[in-house]
């Protein structure tokens, strides 16, 4: 078993060899790391317009993750000081509690089709339905590698609504997320469905509403590891659970409670070059599904087992193949320390990775609070921000935690007379 103890400690460069001696990563993964050249600019240009250069962030690694048996080390790409600690020490927790389990409960997209100008709506919806073993095979038809690969068109329904009649297809799209396997289909069958109802398509497309790609990930955190002191811990697990109850009633907490959730989905998602504003798309309208926003998650006490119960369920058409990601070389990196794992487990992956972080945040904030953590985070951000070397910025955060306000004024003059 790798210990990681102090790995958060350590410099990159110490990191690397970690990931070396535990066969973490790859030779030539290690390779793409250690010369920092990612994304070279001719790749760059083939994935964007206008391209002038390419912009970097962090990658970090959040240790040992314990999904469904197995252990995955999870790269996060976030600009965001303390999320990837926060991801981890919850990891840690979790993982000594039994682990996360993840469900992929189904793996499609769905694609759209809006109808106008029709004058028997009813009518309209019966004829399609009575078509849809044709209309499927044309949908087919127009993506036959899809097919080949095991996947492909598999459900019609209809909805009527007001002035619209609206068509949608479940397509299984199988590792890819599928918009434009999609967009081919759902434009192959737009004239069939014209000529079918005598009404016009508005517009044929992917919806990001992904509900039939829904994954849940669950865990247990045992009480004796919120807290060392029984009732201090009893407490904890109290005001988890009903900061979870104020995210299910009042969308200005939700907001939040979601935004800690997608501080760690999002980080893995951008690591594996995956399209994140199709997944909170999808998930921010999944949050709102019964007409109010609502938290993604839920905690729950058990007073029995003396556990605190988490629970997250979201879209997530995550890919592995398709778009930038094989261009891309930092993202092979990531598949790499991921051990390339296929799409249903990636999304099962990438779903734990939220409800790890939204368990440390509800920790913190009913507990000590975020904010000590997140100055002494801004100190050593300001601490960099007026110059200072590795070894000044202990020193400078400690002052500058001393001081009654902190601003890069005031972390100049430290550093000055550091000097
Ligand atoms: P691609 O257009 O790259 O299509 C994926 C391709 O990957 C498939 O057509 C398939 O080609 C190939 N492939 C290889 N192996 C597999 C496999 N095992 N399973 C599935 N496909 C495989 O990507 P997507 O259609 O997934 O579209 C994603 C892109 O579309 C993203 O870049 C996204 O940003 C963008 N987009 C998103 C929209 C939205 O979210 N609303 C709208 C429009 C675009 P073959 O079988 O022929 O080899």
């Amino acid at each position: 078993m790798v210990s990681w103890t102090g790995f958060s400690k350590k410099i990159p460069a110490e990191r690397w060899d970690h990931l070396e001696k535990n066969q973490i990563i790859s030779k030539e993964g290690l390779q793409r790391l250690t010369q920092q050249n990612l994304l070279p600019l001719t790749t760059a240009n083939q994935m964007a317009e206008n391209v002038i250069g390419r912009l970097a962030l962090p990658l970090s690694l959040a240790p040992d993750f314990l999904v469904n048996g197995e252990v995955y080390h999870l790269p996060m790409v976030t600009e965001e000081p303390s999320v990837v600690a926060a991801a981890s020490y919850a990891a840690k927790l979790i993982k000594r509690s039994g682990g996360f389990t993840a469900a992929v409960h189904q793996r499609q997209m769905i694609g759209q089709i809006a109808l106008t100008g029709l004058v028997d709506h009813e009518k309209a919806r019966q004829t399609i339905l009575k078509q849809e073993d044709e209309l499927l095979a044309a949908a087919n038809a127009a993506h036959p590698s899809i097919v080949k690969r095991g996947g492909g068109a598999r459900e019609i329904k209809v909805e009527i609504n007001e002035k619209f009649l609206i068509v949608y297809l479940s397509i299984d799209t199988q590792e890819a997320m599928g918009a434009n396997i999609v967009n081919t289909m759902m434009e192959a069958i737009t004239p069939n469905l014209e000529q079918l109802t005598g009404g016009q398509s508005l517009m044929a497309i992917l919806s990001n509403y992904a509900t039939n790609s829904l994954v849940t990930a669950q865990c247990a955190v045992d009480l004796r590891y919120l807290s060392r002191n029984k009732k201090e811990a009893q407490i904890l697990a109290q005001k988890i659970e009903l900061a979870s109850e104020l995210a299910q009633v009042d969308p200005y907490r939700a907001s939040t409670h979601n935004k800690g959730i997608f501080n760690g989905i999002d980080a893995l998602v951008i690591a594996t070059g995956n399209d994140w504003r199709a997944i909170e798309a999808g998930a921010h309208a999944y949050a709102a599904a019964t007409g109010s926003y609502r938290g993604l998650s839920q905690w729950i006490f058990d007073r029995e087992a003396n556990q605190i119960i988490g629970s997250l369920t979201l879209p997530m058409p995550i890919a592995t193949k398709g778009g930038s990601i094989g261009l891309n070389p930092s993202v092979q990196l990531a598949f790499d320390l991921l051990e390339n794992p296929d799409a249903k487990t990636l999304a099962g992956l990438v779903v734990s990775l939220g409800l790890a972080q939204n368990f440390a945040a509800l920790k913190a904030l009913v507990g000590s609070g975020i904010q000590a953590g997140h100055m002494k985070l801004q100190a050593k951000s300001l601490a960099l921000l007026a110059g200072a070397t590795d070894q000044q910025v202990p020193q400078m955060v400690s002052q500058l935690l001393q001081e009654k306000h902190m601003n890069l004024e005031v972390a100049q003059k430290i550093l000055k007379n550091l000097d």
